[in-house]
Parts: structure tokens; sequence; C-alpha cells
């Protein structure tokens, strides 16, 4: 049982057309009656195609609603296909993911990721920052130096900054169903929060229903970032009940 104030992410990444934004209804209606409301930050991030009908549906809520990526340039130019942080605000984001896993691994490098992450502040958004590291670097036990590089060199001249949350994903556990174990978890966020103080820090990795139980005893943590559970609101419903139970 917790009653910290607690953010709760939901990453639909590359799924959900204009109907999947029905199932936002039993979300909302779960709100109005869930007593530890004011203690949640809710915040969608839905493919950039249902950010705005998004945000017209969930205007009368607290519910946020951020974007999974942008480009690095904050200037409009010519970049077939891409987006960038000005034009993800004007439709109503508040939030961007940057320098999520499945990103890193078709090229994004900490340059870039540091890069997106100015520009989106610029842009008056705030940075849900993913950070974690792969099965192989966890089995050569170099965990600790690929988080402090990817934080250094994610977060280079960005001053220690509220509109950042840093969510640690390991990748091995996104989409797996398999999470660290309490210790090593607990252990790995008190790192971070070690070496960024002040941040919040989220965990993400194959967050649902059956393991929050043992997740939520591991009291470093100030939110979750949900990936295949989140778009089912059953289980996304599930998840921040049984997390204040
Ligand atoms: C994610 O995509 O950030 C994520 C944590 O996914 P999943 O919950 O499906 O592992």
């Amino acid at each position: 049982m917790t009653n910290k104030y607690m953010y709760f992410i939901a990453n639909w990444k590359m799924f959900g057309v204009l109907n999947s934004l029905n199932s936002l209804h039993k979300v909302l209606k779960f709100l109005k009656t869930f007593k530890n409301n004011k203690s949640i930050k809710l915040i969608y991030c839905p493919p950039n195609t249902l950010i705005r009908p998004m945000t017209k549906k969930l205007k009368k809520s607290n519910i946020d609603v951020g974007a999974q990526n942008c480009h690095e340039n904050e200037a409009y130019g010519a970049f077939t296909g891409s987006v960038n942080s000005k034009m993800l605000k004007s439709v109503g984001a508040k939030y961007v993911i940057i320098g999520h896993s499945e990103n890193r691994q078709v090229g994004e490098t900490n340059k870039l990721i540091n890069n997106k992450i100015k520009s989106a502040l610029k842009s008056g958004l705030k940075v849900i920052f993913c950070i974690g590291e792969t099965l192989q670097e966890k089995r050569k036990r170099i965990t600790k130096k690929v988080l402090n590089s990817q934080m250094k060199l994610g977060l280079n001249k960005i001053k220690n900054n509220k509109n950042i949350l840093i969510a640690y994903e390991p990748v091995w556990s996104i989409g797996t169903g398999l999470i660290p174990k309490s210790e090593e978890l607990y252990e790995t966020i008190n790192f971070i929060k070690k070496r960024m103080k002040n941040y919040k820090v989220l965990y993400g990795g194959s967050v649902n229903p059956k393991n929050i139980n043992e997740l939520k005893t591991i009291t470093n943590i100030d939110g979750y970032l949900i990936g295949g559970a989140s778009q089912d609101p059953k289980k996304f419903i599930d998840i921040i009940k049984k997390t204040y139970n």
C-alpha cells in the first residue's frame, strides 16, 4: 500500500485507431470514484495520429497526453515523415517520451537523444527520458556504467530540471513478462536517484496487474511507464487500483 504521488504513463506504441479512444471512458469513469485520485498523474502517449482527438476527449479530466518521440530540430524543415516538438505541442501534447529503447535499437544515439530533449524542453514539453541496459550488458554486469553514460550524455548541458521524468526500463524486460528482482530494482533506482538528485524516477518493463503487488513494495519508484497493459483499460485500471490497495 502506498499513499505516495505516483505517475502512470501509458505508452500505446504503434497501436490504436480512432475507435480505440472509446476505451478511455472506462478509465474516466473509474477515476471519478477512485479515492486516491489526487495522488496520481495519468499520462497517455498514443501514436501521433491520436494526440489531437485524445486531448479533446480528455479535456475535462486531469489526464495529460504525450507523444512517443519527436525530431531533434526545433525549427521546421525538409524532414519527410518527421514531427517536431512544436508541432506536438500545437496539437495538445504536454509530454514526449525520448530515448525509448525501441528507438535506440534502430539507431538513436545518446547525442541525438540529448538534442531531442533540448528541443522538447525549448518547445515547452515535459520529457519522459528512458534509459536501460540490454540483457547482454546486464550479463556483463555493466548496467550502472551503461545507465551512467546514458544519463551523462542524454542530459548533457541540461540543468536539473523538474520538467524531466526519468524512466528506468531494462531492455530485457520490455514486452517479455520479465521484471528485475525487487532488491536489484530498488538498488538501481537508488543509483539513478543519487546520480540525478531531485528527479522523479519511474520503472517500465512488463508492468501488469499480476506483478504490480511485487513492484509496489519497491518504495523508491515514483510511477510506472506501461506499454502492453496500458492498451487494455481493465488492466490499466487494475494496476492503478492495486498500487493503492
Ligand atoms: C514500454 O514500451 O515502455 C514498455 C514498458 O512496454 P511493456 O510494458 O509492454 O513492457
